[in-house]
């Protein structure tokens, strides 16, 4: 079974300290103004959960914490398009979260994620984007095949890790029926079955990526009350 694929996000170095104005106090000489160290690089693998996709530590970061893993959701789910129709070669795409603040102006959510994103070649611009309120999602394809993302158990929520623990797998086995959900364990994939996932799960025949992705895209629509068909048929005005 393939790695997870990690990848460093390069963190923008801290704003520079403000400067006095000219005709104010002259700086103390003894004072050693720092110039700002950039951060160190951020290692982190991305992650499925439900509809979400989720930047992740690939591994606990400490053994007394070990569920905070989740660094930042990366996809909004615009709401005349939730889950984007697949790109080429059956390539997932997503509505990329930004914030309301300005291209390159600080103080956006997640600031600077796209840029981050495509350098590191997690995912590729796409040209299109869509307004939400006042901001406007990248539409961006992702570039990391299904078995190197990081997955979710859906009854109990662990991720998949890079490191051995205690009594978690570092990767999941996923139902062979709908290959969609994915469980750390046969007690969670029972526990879920009887729960949830026994309505839910459909035979998908494919095994490849694209026919996969493009089930759980249906399955997401009809959970969010939505049909393909009404969402690519012809506009209708309301009268
Ligand atoms: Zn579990
Ligand atoms: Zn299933």
């Amino acid at each position: 079974m393939s790695r997870i694929r990690t990848f460093a996000l390069q963190e923008a170095p801290e704003p520079a300290p403000v400067q006095p104005p000219k005709d104010g106090p002259a700086p103390d000489a003894d004072e050693d103004v720092a110039e700002p160290l950039p951060a160190p690089p951020l290692t982190l693998a991305l992650a499925r959960k439900g509809s979400s996709y989720i930047l992740v530590h690939p591994a606990p970061m400490s053994a007394s914490a070990p569920n905070e893993r989740q660094y930042a959701i990366i996809n909004a789910l615009v709401q005349a398009d939730p889950f984007p129709e697949l790109g080429e070669g059956g390539r997932s795409r997503l509505w990329l979260k930004i914030g309301a603040g300005k291209s390159g102006e600080q103080g956006g959510e997640n600031e600077g994620l796209l840029e981050k994103l495509v350098a590191a070649g997690v995912v590729k611009e796409t040209g299109t984007t869509a307004k939400q309120g006042i901001v406007d999602y990248p539409l961006v394809e992702l570039l990391l095949p299904s078995h190197e993302l990081c997955h979710a158990c859906a009854c109990c929520g662990a991720f998949e890790t890079q490191k051995e623990e205690d009594d978690v797998p570092t990767r999941f086995l996923r139902c062979a029926r709908c290959k969609q959900a994915y469980y750390c364990s046969a007690l969670c994939q029972s526990k879920d079955w009887k729960a949830t996932h026994k309505p839910n799960c459909l035979d998908v025949p494919g095994d490849d990526d694209a026919s996969i992705e493009e089930a759980r895209r249906r399955a997401l629509l009809r959970l969010f009350g939505r049909t393909v068909a009404a969402r690519v048929g012809p506009r209708s005005k309301m009268d």
